[in-house]
């Protein structure tokens, strides 16, 4: 049912010219995949459309499905609604991708003090990202400007006692981090609750499916 290595939207290279696109057995396909998160392709017309996807629909669409899969929900894409929900994800300005990516980090963190873990080879996509360059730009703006701390993990030692880092990082927002980043309750929605009929809202910057709407 899930293959990590069978992700339709990232076409990895080595899959180049090889149909690997496994059905599940219910038309779909329903992968995993580090960059993109849980995601279904709902029928085989989906897969097939997912051959064609151009780059322009690829990026943004990581975006999307990372984003709600983080929240643990899995975005269906059909053969008709990629392009929609890629667009979602086309035109972030970037003081919405700060925002995106402070309260992101204020999520994972839960409360001050705490802090949350990135791998930038990765989770780019947790906001509007198409690459770690992009990533390592945003995570450069909010660092300089003193909205969080930042720290490598260790991992081990080398060989005459030098540290060894993992890739994944670790963020942890200082006060002012927290004033912009802390998602806030709106009239009409919970935070990470969609209140609007589209499959897809941004929310305080948070991407949930519509069947989590509240209300119409
Ligand atoms: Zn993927």
């Amino acid at each position: 049912m899930s293959d990590a290595d069978n992700c339709a939207i990232r076409k990895r290279p080595e899959d180049e010219g090889q149909k690997r696109y496994q059905p599940d057995g219910k038309g779909g396909l329903l992968a995993n995949c580090r960059q993109c998160g849980r995601y279904g392709l709902i029928g085989e017309a989906a897969i097939a459309a997912s051959y064609s996807w151009p780059a322009e629909i690829r990026g943004p669409l990581s975006c999307a499905t990372h984003q709600v899969s983080e929240f643990g929900q899995t975005l269906r894409i059909t053969a008709y609604n990629a392009a929609e929900l890629a667009e979602q994800h086309a035109n972030a300005r970037a003081s919405e991708n700060i925002d995106k990516l402070l309260a992101e980090t204020a999520r994972q963190s839960g409360r001050p003090g705490g802090w949350a873990k990135f791998d930038p080879d990765t989770d780019f996509t947790l906001i509007d990202c198409y690459s770690r360059t992009e990533f390592d730009q945003y995570i450069a703006w909010i660092s300089d400007a003193g909205l969080v701390s930042k720290r490598l993990v260790m991992s081990g030692q080398g060989p005459v006692g030098d540290p060894i880092y993992e890739r994944a990082f670790q963020m942890s927002l200082t006060m002012d981090g927290w004033s912009r980043g802390q998602p806030l309750p709106r009239p009409g929605g919970l935070p990470g609750r969609c209140f609007r009929r589209h499959v897809i809202r941004p929310v305080h910057g948070w991407c949930i499916p519509r069947r989590h709407k509240t209300g119409h």
